[in-house]
């Protein structure tokens, strides 16, 4: 069989691969490259999934990383509708689902997330929906638009997708575990805050509570049962329950995985355990020299700033992943939140602004240091708390009061 040669391989048509492909030809790369992805679109932001796509407001061209051409005259060979079957990282070689074989000499792991799926009775039901792609925006639209909608999950799928539908005439309703929507990310006081804003434009909000069961008629659902014992009317359901990363490949292969946050291992670079491997995007899990840990994040811009990363170590420069993950929310046009971190736990919450006037930030604290921070309206604090996130030292009591002081600069806080 004859082996195609190539200088670059990218696997995985999701951002993560398309800002490296971008990367190697921006930073001076010659080389040849081959992008593999098994959706039919060219890669594409996922973001307006679940808004401006969701809501009819941006065409499918809107979301695409580049326009078809921009590959061709890149000289990229884009793959489109095609997946890497298996993965050989001692001869160097991928196999692909049109059988051809690919040498490498560096490649990119960018395989991305899959929806965690919910195997409760009536799951087989028609008119129940997983939000990941264009074609999953393309069916809820479709199937949701007017109706009676149940939203499983009150984190910023269920939250975004709730406003998207409302703004589509949809009446909707989440059911979730926390007690407060986007309370695990960002604490009750945004939690609240958020809920409110759902609300007050209709959303019925059902927290700490679960799914227990659906139920249906014509092999349609019609019913969503909780724990608790609620019975909503549904027309349709959207299933919100998180993501895992898509490691099947690269489990295959033999690469090291992180099995405590799920992913692949990775070092400060972005390196897997395989030589002339990169991996990026929702599946890495690497060592976060900014914040002196093991980090995985599933975010728009970490996917985007680690394929510029990978795309600098593969022509060989010496390039540590130093971005502090940044991550956006929009629920329609009623609250927008900006966020840096990741917090993942915290001991003390300061407000910089007014929850009840709409623009704040909140400052996540562990021992006194900055772990993370999210505004709303405020996005001038995201610099310093950057800032802070990288310098990780314990703030002094006065600093601590400046934080949550409007008319406190932030210039000296933390030097
Ligand atoms: C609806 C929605 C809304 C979102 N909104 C936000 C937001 O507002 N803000 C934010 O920060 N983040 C948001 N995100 C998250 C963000 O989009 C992801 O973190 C980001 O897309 C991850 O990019 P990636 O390239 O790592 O993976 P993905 O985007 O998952 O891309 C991976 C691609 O690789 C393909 N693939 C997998 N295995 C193979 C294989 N073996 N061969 C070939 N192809 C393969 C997959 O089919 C997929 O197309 C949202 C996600 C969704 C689904």
């Amino acid at each position: 069989m004859s082996v195609r040669k190539v200088d670059h391989l990218l696997i995985g048509g999701g951002l993560a691969s398309a800002n490296c492909a971008r990367w190697l030809r921006e930073a001076g790369g010659e080389g040849e490259i081959m992008l593999v992805g098994r959706e039919p679109d060219p890669p594409y932001n996922r973001p307006p999934c679940s808004k401006g796509y969701l809501q009819g407001s941006e065409t499918r061209e809107d979301t695409w990383f580049r326009p078809r051409e921009w590959w061709q005259d890149q000289r990229i060979d884009l793959r489109t509708r095609t997946s890497v079957t298996k993965l050989d990282v001692g001869a160097k070689q991928a196999t692909l689902s049109s059988r051809e074989v690919v040498a490498y000499e560096s490649a990119l792991l960018a395989t991305g997330a899959n929806v965690r799926r919910l195997n409760v009775e009536g799951c087989e039901l028609e008119g129940i929906h997983y939000l990941r792609a264009l074609g999953n925006a393309d069916a809820i639209r479709a199937d949701a638009s007017g109706r009676r909608v149940v939203l499983i999950g009150g984190s910023y799928i269920g939250c975004e997708v709730a406003a998207s539908l409302t703004l589509l005439g949809s009446s909707c309703a989440i059911v979730m575990q926390e007690a407060l929507t986007l309370e695990r990310g960002f604490g009750a006081q945004a939690g609240r805050f958020f809920q409110e804003r759902l609300r007050e434009h209709g959303v019925e909000v059902h927290g700490e509570d679960e799914l227990e069961r659906f139920e249906g008629s014509d092999g349609r659902v019609s019913t969503v049962v909780t724990k608790r014992g609620l019975r909503l009317e549904a027309d349709a359901v959207v299933i919100g329950a998180g993501v895992m990363p898509d490691t099947a490949l690269a489990r295959g292969a033999g690469l090291e995985l992180d099995e405590q946050r799920g992913g692949v291992l990775c070092d400060s670079h972005l390196r897997s355990s395989a030589p002339g491997i990169w991996a990026a995007g929702d599946i890495a899990s690497y060592d976060s020299v900014v914040h002196g840990r093991r980090l995985r994040v599933e975010h728009w811009d970490v996917a985007f700033n680690q394929g510029r990363t990978a795309a600098l170590g593969m022509l060989g420069q010496d390039a540590p992943h130093e971005v502090v993950p940044y991550f956006f929310s929009d629920l329609a046009d009623w609250a927008s939140l900006e966020y840096v971190g990741p917090a993942q736990g915290w001991d003390e919450e300061i407000v910089r602004g007014s929850l009840d006037e709409g623009s704040f930030s909140i400052w996540y604290l562990g021992e006194g240091r900055v772990l993370g921070a999210l505004s709303v309206g405020r996005s001038q604090d995201l610099d310093h708390a950057r800032r802070l996130i990288a310098a990780g030292g314990a703030l002094t009591a006065p600093q601590r009061t400046a934080l949550g002081d409007v008319d406190s600069g932030l210039d000296a806080v933390g030097r």
